[in-house]
């Protein structure tokens, strides 16, 4: 049997595969062969390292054979030797695993050096400052990661020395000091550990590797993998880099630095970093000396700058990225150290897009694959400004990106009352509910210190694209007496906060903010996704400012219209209300005759503003009591009235009272206590409060009556359009002449017109009937023919059950995966945010919160289903989901797969699901055949 290969040369290692020879090994193979200046080295598989756990942590055997063969390599190539005072090799050793990880083993350089070879170096270079200052640096490091010794000791020493000789800076130290200090931490290494440093160079070599693969399970290494969720699958074992030691602390002809291909900040295509001359490596990161931007180098060492810059290019044209790379110039000559893919904000990775795809550096297809939807939403919302270094008072939970200033009022009528006068004002809450509304309307953010992602406040604001944090539990908010403490500071009524809903952070003050980038690169990169995505992609929008914005945005249509947002408004809740409290059809009637024309002219303003795309409305869905007052606040008004009322009774008797007593400095009050009663009694004669009472007594009554136990599973939906057919008549009715009116004037409409929870095909039959009169009185009175398409949401596990029969009456379904999660889940979602939901997640009984990432396995199932059976009885049959999954990355990347026509979503996330469904499908077809039909594929529903 041949023994396994753990130790490739840079030259033989596969520059390809990460998960074999980690980032670094990969990146240092990779510019080795590209014929790129990498010091000769070589690589330890993290095979190795997986085999030293299996092992019980010993190195796997053959190994240090191996590592000692590929040291003579290196020493045949350089003419350099281990351990040869005269001409010595050494080297770095570097730790690195597939994906680059903080917390493991912290690289030592040097490592060669020892008693004999120092005097040596000092010699053979004229420099014993030099040789000195590196075996002390070797002797620290290795004693600190190899040997693991606590390295105060050596500070000490280094401190000492430094104020025995006057010294400020460690540059300062003269050669003879520095020989006392490596004497010194060879004395601590020997006294602390019982064990002497070691002077075999091989010797040192082993260690260090062990220490290496030890690292991998270092508690800091572990907590990070736990911390961002790295899988074995994704990373197992560091691999070890060993690399010939380069010097940048050679004078003034040598140099270390870091620089990015292309400026990770801004995008533009200039080389960008910093070096340090006669530095090490470490001194740039270090912090030690300040850095100079690397544009300096044009002019201090022009011929290093040419080459850098040809370097740049042979990196980018190779990785097809921009790189983030390490370098150091030993007496004139460039190495290159490392590279990676760099890190850049969302508005360079959008520019560089743009830029690689126009240099033919990137294809279109990949060009998108690089932007993440977390970098697109960044540029898509007001950010705080990076450069406002400033401390938050408090971090909730990041619910609706965007930042926002603005003085804390802590209810809504407040906020609309500042907000109308033009304030901006912030609104801060326990929790929000529906009523809330108006003051949402006029809050520049909204903060609330209790409530998830999918809270009132959250889903609210996301859909208004306002930004909010929410569940900031730091935060104790006293809405009585209006004011809040934080971590010990006191918030009252109009003092000014910033709120981050990117991050969550709320800050003292105003913090600046940045502006939105919708620049000509992240349309151009759009326009691309448009080009490449199936999946289409509509908005849900509720008013004519919304549909505006939808459009601006790229919403190729309205998902999802919904009506009762216009009920609520000031003008219409009081007629809504008549209707519902009607006693009698006729009184029905005659709200309702009211309720006609504002509807047909608020459909007539989307309609036209989505001229030729299509726009679905949705019939009247919420239980009717949302539309009512509340018991509570009703009963405490009607005890109110009554007092007063009493009280008034009360005050009459006075005048008489005083008149039994005869005192006449009180008679003379006598006649001004009538004057005032008898325009009070005037309110009681005209029996006002009677009335108003009595009015009130009503309402209070039929509150009671529609009141229901689980009014999300009661009177809602079409059940409430079948129990009072005039209200989506009426409905009906303002969509088609809307329509008619606006086919008149010209305007290519497309209306769709769909009914929410529904359950069986009798239901939708029922409505049909309905609207083929109300079609045939509309066209009559027009004279013209009005075309529309009908459909039905798809929200209760009934209706996926009998697809096939509501599509024979339907041409669209639209999957409302909010209510059809809670249905199939049998979970009601705030119950379930509020009590369970974080500690399943925790136990990880579930994955993820399937209000907001759509449970693929379960509720997609049923979808999957519910799209097969319903094509099979109507082939031509449309299905889109609308509802807050339609935005969600992951949610959108699933309906892709499942071949729905359109997703839904609020207009902020229109860009985020054009993206995302591009990369879809750009991903679907880089997938082969059997992946997909692989149990582990995660769309895939069946497994
Ligand atoms: P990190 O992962 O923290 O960047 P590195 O292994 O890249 O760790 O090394 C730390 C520093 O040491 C870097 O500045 C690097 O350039 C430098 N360095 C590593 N190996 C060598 C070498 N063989 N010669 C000179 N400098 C080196
Ligand atoms: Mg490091
Ligand atoms: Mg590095």
């Amino acid at each position: 049997m041949k023994a396994t290969k753990y130790v490739y040369s840079f030259e033989e290692a596969d520059g390809r595969n990460k998960q074999r020879f980690g980032g670094k090994g990969a990146g240092l193979a990779e510019m080795t062969r590209i014929g790129l200046p990498v010091p000769p080295g070589f690589v330890i598989t993290t095979e190795a390292c997986q085999e030293y756990y299996a092992n019980g942590r010993k190195l796997p055997k053959g190994l240090m054979r191996e590592v000692e063969e590929h040291i003579k390599r290196l020493e045949k190539k350089t003419g350099k030797f281990f351990g040869k005072p005269e001409s010595p090799l050494f080297v770095s050793v570097r730790s690195g695993s597939a994906i680059s990880m903080p917390g493991m083993m912290d690289t030592i350089l040097n490592l060669g050096l020892n008693d004999g070879v120092v005097q040596g170096l000092a010699k053979a270079t004229q420099n014993g400052r030099f040789a000195y200052d590196a075996y002390r640096r070797l002797i620290q490091l290795f004693g600190k990661v190899a040997m693991g010794l606590d390295d105060t000791d050596f500070d000490v020493i280094l401190r000492e020395a430094k104020k025995r000789s006057g010294a400020k800076l460690d540059t300062e130290l003269q050669s003879k000091t520095l020989v006392g200090i490596c004497q010194d931490y060879k004395r601590v290494i020997k006294k602390e550990l019982g064990r002497e440093f070691p002077q075999n160079p091989l010797k040192q070599l082993e260690i260090a590797i062990e220490a290496v693969f030890g690292s991998w399970m270092g508690k800091r290494a572990v907590d990070y993998r736990k911390e961002f969720k790295i899988t074995p699958d994704m990373a197992n074992g560091t691999a070890v880099n060993v690399c010939t030691m380069v010097f940048g602390n050679m004078g003034s002809d040598s140099a270390t630095g870091v620089a990015f291909t292309r400026d990770p900040g801004t995008g533009e295509n200039v080389l960008f970093g910093e070096y340090l001359v006669n530095a090490q490596g470490e001194d740039v990161v270090a912090g030690i000396r300040t850095p100079k931007p690397v544009l300096q180098m044009k002019d201090e060492m022009p011929e290093q700058y040419k080459e850098l810059e040809k370097v740049r290019h042979i990196l980018e044209k190779h990785f097809h990225e921009v790189q983030d790379f390490e370098f150091t110039i030993e007496r004139g000559k460039l190495y290159i150290l490392q590279t990676r893919n760099g890190k850049m904000n969302a508005a360079a990775l959008v520019k560089t897009s743009r830029d690689m795809v126009k240099e033919k550096l990137l294809t279109k297809e990949e060009a998108l694959l690089r932007i993440t939807p977390d970098h697109l939403e960044q540029l898509l919302h007001r950010r705080i400004d990076q450069k406002a270094e400033v401390k938050p008072l408090a971090q909730g939970i990041p619910a609706s990106p965007g930042a926002a200033h603005g003085k804390v009022v802590f209810d809504a009528d407040q906020a609309e009352r500042r907000g109308m006068l033009g304030e901006n004002v912030i609104l801060v809450r326990e929790e929000t509910k529906p009523e809330d509304i108006h003051g949402f309307f006029r809050a520049r953010a909204i903060l609330t210190s209790r409530g998830g992602k999918t809270s009132h406040a959250a889903v609210v604001a996301r859909g208004m694209g306002k930004p909010c944090v929410v569940g900031c539990e730091e935060i104790a908010i006293d809405e009585r007496n209006k004011m809040a403490t934080v971590n010990g500071h006191r918030l009252v009524e109009g003092d000014v906060i910033t709120v981050d809903g990117a991050t969550g952070c709320v800050y003292e003050g105003e913090v600046p903010t940045v502006e939105p980038e919708f620049g000509p690169d992240l349309k151009t990169t759009l326009k691309w996704a448009d080009e490449v995505r199936t999946l289409g992609v509509r908005a849900n929008a509720d008013t004519h400012k919304d549909a505006a914005m939808a459009r601006k945005l790229g919403a190729e249509g309205i998902g999802l219209c919904r009506t009762e947002r216009m009920f609520n408004a000031a003008d219409r809740l009081p007629i809504v209300r008549e209707m519902i409290l009607a006693d009698t059809a006729k009184e029905r009637q005659e709200a309702i005759d009211k309720l006609l024309p504002m509807q047909k002219s608020d459909f007539k303003k989307i309609l036209s503003r989505m001229q030729g795309l299509p726009v679905t409305i949705r019939l009247l869905d919420p239980p009717l009591h949302e539309f009512l007052p509340s018991v509570e606040s009703l009963v405490w008004e009607i005890e109110r009235l009554r007092e007063v009322k009493k009280s008034l009774q009360q005050i009459e008797t006075i005048p008489d009272s005083f008149k039994v007593i005869i005192e006449p400095t009180l008679q003379k009050y006598v006649p001004p206590i009538k004057h005032v009663l008898g325009e009070l009694s005037q309110i009681k004669e005209k029996e006002l409060f009677d009335e108003l009472l009595q009015k009130k007594e009503d309402i209070l009554r039929k509150v009671r009556e529609t009141s229901e136990v689980n009014p999300m599973l009661g009177h809602r939906g079409v059940r409430l359009g079948i129990k009072y057919p005039e209200i989506y008549k009426m409905q009906i009715q303002a969509v088609l002449e809307a329509s008619a009116e606006l086919i008149k004037e010209g305007i290519d409409i497309l209306p769709e017109i769909m009914v929410p929870q529904v359950c069986t095909a009798q239901e939708l039959k029922q409505v049909h009937k309905w609207m083929d009169e109300i079609r045939g009185i509309v066209e009559k009175k027009y004279g013209i023919c009005v075309l529309f398409q009908f459909g039905t949401m798809i929200e209760v596990v009934r209706a996926c059950m009998r697809a096939g029969k509501l599509a024979e009456v339907t041409n669209f379904f639209s999957f409302g995966t909010n209510d059809l999660t809670q249905a199939t889940f049998s979970f009601s979602r705030e119950d379930a945010e509020k009590k369970f939901l974080p500690l399943y997640n925790e136990m990880q009984i579930l994955m993820d919160n399937p209000f907001e990432i759509l449970d693929i396995k379960g509720v997609g199932r049923l979808m999957k289903i519910t799209m097969e059976w319903g094509k099979r009885s109507n082939p031509k049959l449309k299905v889109g989901i609308c509802g807050e999954h339609g935005g969600n990355p992951r949610s959108v990347e699933f309906c892709h797969t499942l071949g729905l026509d359109y997703v839904s979503c609020s207009p902020y996330r229109v860009p985020v699901a054009r993206l995302t469904a591009a990369q879809a499908k750009l991903r679907e077809t880089r997938r082969d055949k059997t992946e997909l039909e692989d149990p582990d594929y995660p769309f895939n529903v069946f497994f």
